[in-house]
């Protein structure tokens, strides 16, 4: 391999007490509950707005926050406020007044009672809003290439954005990048893929259509309930016929709060690694081919979809697996199958395991993984193993491939954000590292923020 020598002396852009890493759906929760608790805080993100794949990926709606019975909200907090927020703008519906099998959950009955359908354009604003009223110092169009390290703790950052290479230093950094890529560069552990081979889930990149009949989808969607996804047989005989652009087994389809207007999460890219430039560049080619041809294949052969006209691609692939960090605990299948109770529970959830498969077109939430009506996670899957001063939220916590493939969707994300936020306050208040917060303080102050952390631990609320 080629290399080149070069040495530089970084300007440092800011110094704060916490240092979040990208602003999606962690980041943004990790920021607002941070700067919440009176951390000097500052949010990176390299897009020009926040959201990650709740806004440049446009993926939607946010899956269930609500234990599989759907009768408990267990994600409230800072996403409940996000959505209620939303809410008040006409932006979003409340995840009470959906049902499973919904238009809005895409006609998917299991794991998916109690979704929020949203537009994206308000959850940029209300992220921004949200940040901003907290007292949060955003860095947006920023990117993280580097980790400073110092005996042991991460210390900052290193960025590049116009003004060109910086640091940012910090007394405790929140890795919310989805990647990993603080700890990574840090130096700690992380793994990729399922045990058997590696292979990780594979990426899409969404688009919305609009002028679609949906009276007329909905028509044909209630009247073939054997189909295992929309239009499941349509698509079976155009595969078979070689017509179907996409490896994948029916339609992802989510209806918006826009007449005529739907998410499509139906392009499939396999193979590819999404901390690699190079297959990152692969796939966004990739999916925009797809997502033209699939555009023409709705329009010739699906019901409602004759008059549909391309509305947008996202900004970005959406990447659903990479690196996970290997923390003090690992959150694994049995945990979430037994909603083991631990001690230093920061979240609870129950949307269930959902693998699209790594290496071929089928896949998505399934009974068959029996997960529980809620689950927890706990405080040490945010906690890497090997280095201080940093903690992760969101995509890259510290879970087996089975157990990521449930916690990776975007209400969990925030609650585990919410949670990293808080506790990386308190480990600066306390001048103890992030691993050795009290975490009953913890817990209480996730509770007065209005997180639900099941019955055992609500008791604390008073103290
Ligand atoms: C195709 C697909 C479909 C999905 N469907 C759903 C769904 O229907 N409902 C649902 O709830 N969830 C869904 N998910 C899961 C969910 O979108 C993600 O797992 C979730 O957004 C994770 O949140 P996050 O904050 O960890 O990461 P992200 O949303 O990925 O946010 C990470 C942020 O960090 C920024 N970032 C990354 N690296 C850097 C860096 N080095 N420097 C600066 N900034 C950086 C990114 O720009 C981004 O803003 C889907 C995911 C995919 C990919």
């Amino acid at each position: 391999m080629l290399t080149q020598q070069y040495t530089t002396e970084l300007h440092t852009a800011s110094e704060s007490d916490v240092l979040v890493v990208g602003g999606g759906p962690a980041g943004i929760a990790a920021a607002v509950s941070a700067a919440r608790a009176g951390a000097r805080t500052v949010l990176v993100e390299r897009y020009g707005s926040l959201g990650g794949n709740l806004t440049a990926g446009l993926v939607g709606p946010c899956m269930t926050s609500f234990s599989l019975d759907g009768r408990t909200q267990l994600i409230r907090g800072v996403f409940d406020e996000f959505v209620r927020r939303m809410e008040d703008m006409g932006q979003a519906l409340h995840p009470s007044r959906t049902s499973a099998a919904d238009a809005y959950a895409g006609f998917i009955e299991y794991g998916h009672d109690k979704v929020t359908p949203f537009e994206p354009e308000a959850a940029k604003t209300v992220a921004l809003r949200m940040c901003l009223e907290a007292g949060v110092e955003l860095a947006l169009h920023t990117f993280v290439c580097d980790s400073l390290v110092e005996d042991g703790q991460v210390r900052g950052v290193v960025t590049a954005d116009k003004d060109g290479l910086r640091a940012r230093r910090a007394t405790v950094v929140v890795d919310c990048s989805a990647d990993g890529d603080v700890a990574y560069r840090a130096g700690a552990a992380t793994v990729s893929g399922r045990d058997s081979d590696g292979l990780v889930q594979p990426m899409t990149l969404f688009f919305r259509v609009s002028g679609i009949d949906d009276e007329a989808v909905e028509r044909y969607v209630r009247a073939h309930t054997d189909d295992f996804r929309p239009f499941a047989s349509i698509v079976a005989a155009a595969r078979e016929a070689g017509r179907f652009p996409a490896p994948r087994m029916g339609v992802g389809m989510y209806k918006t709060l826009r007449p005529g207007v739907w998410r499509i999460n139906t392009t499939r890219i396999l193979g590819k690694d999404g901390t690699s430039t190079a297959d990152l560049t692969a796939a966004e080619i990739e999916g925009r081919e797809q997502a033209l041809r699939l555009l023409d294949f709705f329009r010739a052969e699906l019901p409602g979809f004759e008059k549909c006209e391309l509305l947008d691609t996202a900004a970005t692939v959406g990447v659903r697996e990479t690196r996970r960090v290997t923390g003090e605990y690992v959150l694994t299948l049995e945990d979430l199958q037994t909603g083991r109770h631990f001690d230093d529970v920061i979240a609870m959830c129950a949307y269930p395991v959902d693998i699209h498969d790594p290496a071929g077109s089928g896949g998505g939430s399934d009974e068959k993984w029996g997960t529980a009506n809620a689950y927890e996670i706990p405080y040490r899957s945010l906690v890497p193993r090997d280095i201080d001063q940093l903690l992760v939220a969101g995509r890259c916590a510290s879970a087996s491939h089975e157990a990521m493939a449930a916690i990776r969707v975007m209400p969990p994300a925030f609650a585990m954000g919410e949670a990293a936020g808080a506790a990386a306050a308190l480990a600066v208040e306390a001048a103890v590292t992030a691993r050795k917060i009290d975490i009953g303080a913890l817990q209480r102050r996730l509770l007065i923020g209005g997180a639900y952390l099941g019955e055992q631990v609500s008791e604390l609320s008073g103290t």
